[in-house]
């Protein structure tokens, strides 16, 4: 069975994730049917369901009528009449496996022989599930991330009878309801993403129970060093340290105490108000994230998620970039580890690793072979040109991790790839930019445009934990991105639809033209960071729309409407969003079709003149002109017009 046969999807459990997943699915343009054990849950789950749909179709995320999509669902108690009809049934009941087992030697029964049986199950295995069943070969493991609506990962998981085929029809249909998934190819406990990000919580608790650092010192630390959304603490109290607890219990693993201690005295985090922070206050708590610590020895919690990665890649279950699409979609972290250990250092990785183990003999620091392997091999990371990942002379035909870059009939199509981050800018990102521009062929491409993944932003700035690191000496080449793009050759153009903010906001005043949706909104909120614009945003702006203007955009740090932005002569044209594809398209074409010799001498004069005297100016402008009239493209435009057709030009 292919995806192209999935047309009819079961759906058993109207909870929290049910619900969730019941809704992607019907955006997406399926039929589905929600399944549980009471009418009044299944009721539930569906008015939420509606709620949410309303709240997406208000903030212009799913533009089909709320009610047609809602058309899509049915609910259902029984379970027979649940799925006998389906093609592919998405579990989310209970994590019990007594209770997943029935269900499944049920499933067995009542589905049609080719259904496809995807349990959304976060720790169970697979491959027990399955053994309930009569068609292991079709059960697989189809885990979303809470909540379904937001998260845009699903990691799809081998059990050991899953065929390739079962599993790339569900990969595909992941893709198909607009989810990105991943393959983890054995069906390991904590799958990928909660295996690796098991050491995160659990190292920086055996350094607070060591008095090695503070709570506080670790969760500033790694958000404001390191660039994760949350710290290690407040994301334990987040998700229950209770979960941890049990996680690491069953699996044979020895407990940081403080998570003991905490678990016995029954403060498991926001749940119970008390946690390793405090919640009674109604205020909530106080992560307050002033104690970065220069002392605080992050490198240890990123050294053992990178030995969990390496696990997993030598053992076949995952490939790097599926692990860190995984952490970054699944976690929300600034970027994979495995891209992250190739510019620390493989060999200091596995050094920090190797210091641990010789130190505490505890067997959470032995290094995995395939790291040890990696590092013997001289495959030490970027600046070896190969670690986890290869580098090197690509002949400029590199995979861009962070962009997708498609060239078409004469375009130079860039879209910022991190829609997890709102396309936010961070190292890696300008880095690809810089280089898909360097490495353009000029003679092919006309015009480059510039675009953000998702549906909520162009870019909403630049990933401040990103940067972190960087000592104020180096932070000279964050803005040689802004000058590449701004020295394009080739005309460039922003296609602003949502956020346009910061260092995003920046890239699109590099860009030549800018057309935006009436939704976009525009501004640099640096300074309220104690930061200002250092793309380029104070003085490009004041150029662009005055002193006044520039000035109130910069030192207020409050956004502006698309209408505004185009009122102030900040953006070409603000767009409904309905017609805002025709409109950049009718852009691109005018550019393409018109003559590339004259354009490029426009865009030099014009950006060169902005800083020369009048005179100067003057001069190039007269000299660029004179050489104009000896290319072949006057001729033919000329003669065109002459002619009353349309020119062809050839940029010669
Ligand atoms: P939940 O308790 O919110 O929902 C489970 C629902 O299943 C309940 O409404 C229950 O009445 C219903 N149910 C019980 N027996 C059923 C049956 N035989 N058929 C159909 N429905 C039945 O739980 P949840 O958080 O939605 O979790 C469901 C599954 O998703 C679990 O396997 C869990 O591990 C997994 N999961 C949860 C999360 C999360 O963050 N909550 C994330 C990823 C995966």
């Amino acid at each position: 069975m292919s995806v192209d046969d999935i047309e009819r999807v079961a759906v058993l459990g109207a909870g929290n994730m049910g619900h969730g997943i019941t809704e992607v699915v019907a955006i997406a343009g399926y039929d589905v049917v929600m399944r549980d054990i009471e009418q009044e849950i299944v009721d539930e789950g569906y008015e939420d369901i509606e709620w949410s749909l309303e709240k997406l179709s208000e903030k212009g995320i799913v533009d089909e009528d709320p009610d047609d999509v809602m058309a899509r669902i049915d609910t259902e108690v029984d379970l027979e009449t649940a799925v006998e009809d389906v093609d592919l049934v998405i579990e989310a009941a209970p994590e019990q496996m007594d209770l997943k087992k029935d269900i499944y030697g049920d499933l067995s029964e009542f589905t049609p022989e080719d259904a496809i049986l995807a349990s959304n199950t976060s720790s169970l295995s697979i491959t027990e599930i399955a053994t309930a069943t009569d068609k292991p070969d079709k059960v697989v493991g189809m885990h979303f991330f809470n909540p379904p609506v937001k998260m845009d990962l699903v990691e799809v998981i081998y059990g050991e009878e899953t065929t390739d085929e079962t599993a790339e029809t569900t990969y595909d249909f992941v893709e198909s309801i607009d989810k990105t998934p991943i393959y983890v190819r054995k069906d390991v406990n904590g799958f990928v993403v909660n295996s690796v990000l098991g050491p995160f919580g659990d190292e920086a608790g055996w350094m607070v129970s060591a008095d090695e650092a503070t709570i506080r010192e670790a969760d500033a630390t790694m958000v404001h060093e390191r660039g994760y959304p949350m710290g290690p603490f407040e994301l334990g109290d987040l998700t229950g340290i209770d979960i941890g607890y049990h996680v690491r219990k069953e699996a044979g693993k020895p407990v940081p105490p403080i998570v003991e201690e905490k678990v016995e005295a029954d403060e498991l985090g926001q749940k119970t108000g008390k946690g390793y922070y405090d919640y009674e206050d109604g205020d909530g708590a106080d992560y307050g994230h002033e104690d970065v610590s220069e002392d605080f020895d992050w490198l240890r919690i990123e050294a053992r998620m990178v030995n969990e990665a390496a696990k997993l890649i030598g053992n076949d279950v995952a490939t790097p970039d599926a692990i860190d699409t995984g952490m970054r979609l699944g976690a929300g972290f600034p970027e994979g580890p495995c891209r992250r250990a190739d510019k620390i250092g493989l060999d200091r990785v596995l050094e920090k690793l190797e210091d641990l183990y010789e130190q505490t003999e505890a067997g959470r620091y032995e290094p995995a072979d395939y790291l040890v392997e990696l590092v013997n091999n001289g495959h030490t990371g970027e600046d070896a040109g190969q670690g986890f990942y290869e580098y090197g002379d690509d002949g400029g035909d590199r995979e861009y991790r962070t962009l997708n870059v498609l060239r078409e009939d004469e375009v130079l199509a860039i879209e910022l790839d991190r829609p997890e981050r709102m396309n936010a800018l961070n190292e890696d990102l300008m880095d690809e930019i810089e280089h898909v521009l360097n490495n353009a062929d000029l003679d092919e491409v006309r015009v480059a445009t510039f675009e953000g993944a998702g549906d909520r932003a162009f870019c909403a700035g630049a990933d401040i934990g990103g940067f972190a690191g960087a000592k104020p000496w180096e932070r000279g080449t964050i803005t040689s991105m802004f000058e590449t793009v701004n020295d394009f050759p080739k005309p460039t153009i922003a296609k602003i639809d949502g956020f346009c903010l910061g260092g995003g906001h920046e890239l699109a005043l590099a860009c030549d033209l800018r057309v935006a949706t009436t939704e976009s909104e525009f501004g640099f909120p640096e300074i309220n960071l104690g930061l200002l614009p250092g793309g380029g945003g104070t003085q490009r702006t004041m150029r662009m729309i005055g002193e006044a203007r520039a000035k109130e955009l910069v030192f207020r740090g409050e956004r502006i409407s698309a209408e505004k932005a185009e009122n102030w002569g900040l953006i070409n044209r603000a767009v409904e969003p309905e017609e805002f594809d025709d409109v950049c398209g009718e852009f691109v074409d005018d550019i393409v079709e018109g003559p590339p010799v004259a354009l490029d001498y426009a865009k030099k004069v014009m950006n060169r003149g902005e800083d020369a005297s009048l005179e100067a100016a003057l001069t190039m402008e007269s000299q660029s002109f004179g050489l104009l009239l000896s290319t072949e493209d006057v001729l033919e435009g000329t003669s065109a017009f002459a002619e009353d057709r349309d020119p062809e030009f050839e940029g010669k």
